[in-house]
């Protein structure tokens, strides 16, 4: 087990261009943690981890895995195990040749090799697998194989893009409890690259969002999700309002802002917000912390209804509040609620949180 740091690592595949791919990534992944990329589309995640993999070697910035200086050694040296969206398995060969290969590659003998196969099939609970073709094996036994032919090298790092993208969604779901399962167990520290929020939050022991090449925040699903660091974090995980308010005083970890019903409400805020009386607060609110009113409660926003939507769990709405969207998950909303209704909406204050721009 080692740890893994990115310290300034950028990435420049167009020299003549001012955009990086990867801007400036400074990160510490701990020995044994599971940790995750996550961001939108093109945001540089694949990059990042094939730098880490050494199919790239970053255009500034260094790379250690642990007192080792990485940053130019070729792949076969860093003892990465690769895990990819599509995974890249030979059709043609059984699961056991797949899983072997990267011992074959290493020269390991052949009983020496077999044991460590049964080993790594037997991780993945795939024993007794061995003889049968990969094409007769189902999307996530695939990815389950892939994942065994990463295991069974040893790796100092077990890096994954996306592995889950090509399964529907209930595999899905089984197949992320899997990975971090067998993560725990074989002790790897794992680098996980994704777009899907609600997998990097149900996998990781920390996750580093990501933008346009840089890193947005870096943290626990839970300071993520509770203390987004701007809007954008705030809005790529989950969903959330991001509300602009006045400003009408300040403290340390706390800002005073007004609502539009007059009343004023403290919010908490990170050491260094910066803001004083007379600016404008963007602050977040999750739509599970905004409630309906009840008749003789105070509201603290007031609008109407543009949308009403059922999804079991809560009913979200959509209100238009003074031409301010407002998003709502009300759990045991009245069934009677409707689009043009008129009501009044409690803000849950212990969750707020003021954002950066
Ligand atoms: P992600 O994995 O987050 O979707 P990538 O790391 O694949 O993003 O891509 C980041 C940016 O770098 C994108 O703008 C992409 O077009 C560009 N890019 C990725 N690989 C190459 C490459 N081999 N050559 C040129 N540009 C690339
Ligand atoms: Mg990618």
């Amino acid at each position: 087990m080692i740890d893994v740091r990115l310290t300034a690592v950028s990435k420049r595949f167009d020299k003549s261009s001012d955009a990086a791919a990867v801007d400036e990534v400074t990160v510490t992944i701990g020995a044994g943690e599971f940790f995750t990329l996550l961001g939108p589309s093109g945001c540089g995640k694949t990059t990042t981890l094939r730098m880490v993999a050494g199919f790239y070697f970053p255009t500034s910035g260094q790379i250690h895995f642990g007192d080792d200086d990485v940053t130019h050694w070729s792949p076969n040296k860093r003892d990465t195990g690769m895990v990819f969206q599509n995974y890249a398995l030979f059709p043609h060969m059984t699961v056991a040749q797949n899983v072997a290969y990267g011992l074959r590659v290493r020269r390991v003998s052949r009983t020496e090799r077999d044991r460590r196969v049964s080993e790594a099939l037997a991780q993945v609970h795939l024993s007794g697998y061995g003889a049968r073709r990969i094409d007769a094996l189902s999307g996530g036994q695939q990815q389950r194989v892939a994942l065994a032919r990463a295991l069974v090298i040893r790796p100092r790092t077990l890096l994954l893009d996306e592995p889950l993208s090509n399964l529907d969604a209930k595999l899905r779901e089984e197949t992320r409890t899997e990975i971090r399962r067998i993560q725990r167990e074989s002790g790897n520290t794992a680098i996980y690259v994704t777009h899907d929020q609600a997998e990097a939050m149900a996998m990781s022991d920390r996750i580093a969002v990501m933008q346009s090449g840089k890193v947005q925040q870096v943290g626990s699903p839970q300071e993520i999700y509770y203390r987004p660091t701007n809007a954008f974090v705030a809005r790529f995980i989950g969903r959330s309002n991001v509300l602009s308010l006045p400003v009408v005083g300040a403290g340390e970890n706390r800002v005073e802002v007004r609502l539009s019903s007059g009343a004023t409400i403290e919010v908490g805020a990170a050491t260094g917000h910066g803001l004083t009386e007379g600016d404008t607060a963007l602050v977040s609110a999750r739509p599970e912390h905004i409630t309906l009113a009840g008749g003789d409660e105070e509201s603290a926003l007031r609008g109407r209804v543009t949308h009403v939507e059922f999804t079991g769990m809560a009913t979200n709405l959509t209100v238009d509040c003074d031409g301010t969207e407002v998003m709502a998950a009300v759990i045991d909303a009245p069934a009677t609620i409707n689009v043009g209704d008129l009501v009044g909406l409690r803000l849950v204050r212990e969750r707020l949180w003021v954002v950066k721009p």
